[in-house]
């Protein structure tokens, strides 16, 4: 910001007023009086100079569970999404388990959101082709500009009832194929003056960009790194994640380590459990062996494939897959993967329209 704003004679000190004004308070142009201690005359050739882009929200999609999908538009006529993921405060969910326990609660009754988490897309498509993933058979169209991943937070944050606390790049598109612009993003996300969401609370998920995963670790971003798995081996994971065959498993996982090693942090694995494929006691076996000493965090997503290849496992199926895993000692947290009923659950964002209630008036006013 201050590089772009010091050829109108704007001062550092101002320049980061301008940068919370943008970021911080989602604000556009520059009205007399709006940035402290910026002269008119200023202001007035910022106006002239500047544009305020923004995404045409073409619907939400409020599900069941309280997920809602956001359609975004681009300026070039193609469509991403993002959803908005409510999370409970937890003296809320504590207490409403109490309530449970005492039979004054339904089952049904929802946990009130007290904050939201947002899966962003960096691309249109994905070049990648997982083939659980209904954003792969998209393919790849184009990575997002740093102004159009800011702008999904924009008109989120604009009529969310609660403020946003975490990010994660989870959406269409693979993000360390978008590396710039994702990596820019965050930081303006997690900038004090800004969007203020904590570094940690910030989370790159990939699909195995090895040379990005070395360059991220080598910069030493402070935002959580996610791997995703989808088999432990590199025999089985080629069919499932054909990315396997230009960065194969092991390669990936060393970098991984390192990047454990280096951050002190714990690495996170990303497992999508897929019923009959990839969730055995020998995947567990081999999993197990995969992880080796390294100190992880695994999280199993159940499959949500509308095709109907692959289904979920049975609860039999993955009962068996946790006792095994925590047998081996592998800490495992289910990643409850919400939205199913309007495509928002993990896999299934293609810009598609179904399901749901229409939420087209915007959140806040209702
Ligand atoms: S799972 Fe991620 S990396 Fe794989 S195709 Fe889908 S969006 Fe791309």
């Amino acid at each position: 910001m201050a590089e772009a704003v010091a050829p109108f004679g704007v001062s550092p000190e101002l320049s980061a007023r301008i940068f919370a004004r943008v970021h911080g308070a989602g604000e556009s142009g520059f009205p007399p009086g709006a940035v402290r201690g910026l002269p008119h005359a200023t202001a007035a050739a910022l106006d002239a100079a500047c544009s305020w882009p923004a995404l045409e929200t073409v619907e939400r999609r409020r599900a069941a569970d309280g997920f809602v999908k956001y359609l975004f538009r681009t300026h070039d006529g193609h469509e991403v999404e993002a959803v908005r993921i409510p999370l409970p405060d937890p003296a809320a969910a504590r207490e409403l388990r109490e309530r449970r326990r005492l039979g004054q609660a339904g089952a049904l009754e929802p946990l009130p959101a007290a904050k939201y988490t947002l899966c962003l897309s960096s691309q249109v498509g994905c070049a990648l082709g997982c083939v659980f993933c209904a954003t792969g058979r998209l393919g790849g169209i184009r990575s997002l500009k740093t102004w159009e991943i800011l702008a999904q937070h924009r008109a989120i944050a604009a009529e969310a009832e609660h403020p946003i606390r975490g990010v994660v790049f989870m959406g269409m598109g693979e993000p360390l194929l978008n590396y710039e612009n994702v990596i820019r993003a965050a930081r303006i996300f997690s900038d004090p003056a800004g969007p203020a969401i904590a570094a940690k609370a910030i989370s790159i998920s990939t699909a195995g960009v090895l040379p990005a995963i070395r360059r991220y670790t080598a910069e030493g971003h402070h935002y959580r790194l996610i791997l995703s798995l989808g088999a432990p081996t590199s025999a089985e994971r080629r069919l499932l994640m054909p990315i396997d065959d230009r960065w194969p498993l092991a390669d990936v996982m060393a970098a991984v380590r390192d990047h454990a090693a280096t951050t002190g942090v714990r690495a996170t694995l990303a497992y999508v459990v897929i019923g009959g494929v990839n969730c055995s006691r020998a995947h567990a076996r081999a999993l197990g062996e995969l992880i080796g000493p390294t100190r992880v965090k695994l999280n199993l997503i159940d499959v949500t494939d509308e095709t109907g290849q692959y289904r979920r496992a049975t609860p039999d199926e993955l009962a068996a897959f946790r006792d095994a895993l925590a047998e081996l000692g592998v800490p495992v947290v289910r990643r409850y993967s919400g939205g199913a009923d309007i495509a928002a659950a993990c896999g299934t964002l293609a810009a598609t329209r179904r399901g749901g209630q229409d939420a087209l008036v915007p959140l806040r006013a209702r």
